[in-house]
């Protein structure tokens, strides 16, 4: 039996009748951007998300994007973002024209720690951006009080974290605003590109409103030199259509997360995904590190399991960034992870059974 990394196609049949229906349902509306549908879905990811708005934009990374630049985050100012992350928490904030200052994980965890935030605290920071990765939300406790004492926005990039919980609250409104995104793969994924702003507060959102819609409220008359970056109509009802059964999704992702930790509990050199007391994650990921992960990569893929590195290079040592001057060694629990990571199959229309084949090759692997 092979078990794909992820089965996108399988997921979203699981749900096809409503999906079709959805897509028939615009196809007749005539109207196919910024319409009810996406309204609709704008007021019930708000609700999800326990926030108390949310705007729809084109993807997760404008998302971060219109966020910094709601908050007039530009040119000489800095952001605090994860050393360890997918390279769009970064994009953002260089798109801006400001700097991303780079901060070290915990260690044994993936995500920014809070104790080393103080020392990258300039007179020019002006935010900093914890991101929740692999679907377990940064200890977000330690860092809002850090901002608040310092008057720096808290910007969660939560594109991972769909319905992910802290302390009991969900991901979304643990800090000033939230970035969410739709890439097809992620945990509530659209059939195409999509992503959303989250926030309490209504003054960032009626200008992520307007920056959204080429710095329009009313049409053909521009206040600000806006952008396009809508979630369009077609997006925004399948997602209405999948978000319905996104904590049943994210239950289920849970029970193979579950058989992962019992089955590959106490195999000498394999570190399993570290889960603090305060945490709920949605396990958008389940990331094993191993210091031989490669060769256990290259002997599932042989026995038809399919496995992704999240992620092979992290921003510092990527070309795109060549001209930060950063070098190997400079970030290094950053690297390390990047090294050892191994993400095993986990979604929502796996089964026991595939889960159980995995860790027992795991296991059958690591021992021989
Ligand atoms: C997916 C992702 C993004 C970007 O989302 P897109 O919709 O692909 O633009 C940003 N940050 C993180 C951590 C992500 O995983």
């Amino acid at each position: 039996m092979s078990v794909p990394f992820l089965d996108l196609k399988a997921i979203n049949l699981s749900q096809a009748d409503e999906l079709e229906a959805a897509f028939k349902r615009v196809l007749h509306s005539g109207w196919y951007v910024l319409g009810g549908e996406t309204a609709a879905f704008e007021t019930a990811f708000a609700a999800y998300s326990d926030s108390r708005h949310c705007v729809g934009v084109a993807n997760g990374l404008d998302a971060i994007f219109l966020i910094l630049k709601a908050y007039g985050i530009g040119p000489g100012d800095e952001v605090i973002v994860p050393s360890n992350t997918f390279i769009a928490t970064w994009l953002a904030v260089s798109h801006c024209g400001a700097t991303p200052v780079p901060v070290e994980p915990v260690e044994g965890g993936f995500n920014l720690d809070p104790a080393r935030l103080e020392a990258a605290i300039t007179p020019r920071t002006k935010a900093i951006m914890p991101v929740h990765l692999y679907g377990q939300t940064a200890d977000m406790a330690p860092i809002v009080a850090l901002a608040r004492r310092h008057g720096l926005k808290v910007i969660e990039d939560a594109a991972q974290a769909h319905g992910a919980r802290y302390h009991g609250e969900r991901a979304g409104q643990l800090g000033d605003a939230a970035a969410f995104s739709f890439y097809p793969g992620k945990n509530l994924g659209a059939l195409g590109d999509g992503g959303a702003v989250t926030s309490n507060d209504a003054e960032l959102i009626e200008r992520i409103r307007t920056l959204r819609n080429y710095g329009s409220k009313v049409k053909y008359y521009n206040e600000v030199a806006g952008y396009n970056s809508r979630l369009d109509e077609l997006q925004a009802a399948l997602l209405n259509v999948k978000l319905a059964r996104l904590d049943v999704d994210n239950a289920r992702r849970r029970e193979i997360a579950a058989i992962y930790n019992e089955r590959l509990a106490g195999i000498a050199g394999l570190q399993l995904p570290h889960v603090p007391a305060w945490a709920e994650p949605v396990w958008h990921l389940y990331v094993v590190r191993h210091a031989g992960r490669d060769a256990l990569a290259k002997a599932l893929a042989e026995r038809g399991i399919g496995t992704i590195v999240h992620y092979p290079v992290p921003p510092h040592l990527q070309p795109a960034y060549a001209a930060m001057g950063l070098r190997q060694g400079d970030l290094p629990l950053a690297e390390a992870i990047h090294r050892e990571v191994l993400s095993l199959p986990i979604g929502p229309t796996m089964t026991d059974a595939e889960a159980v084949e995995v860790a027992d090759a795991v296991r059958a692997i690591l021992a021989a």
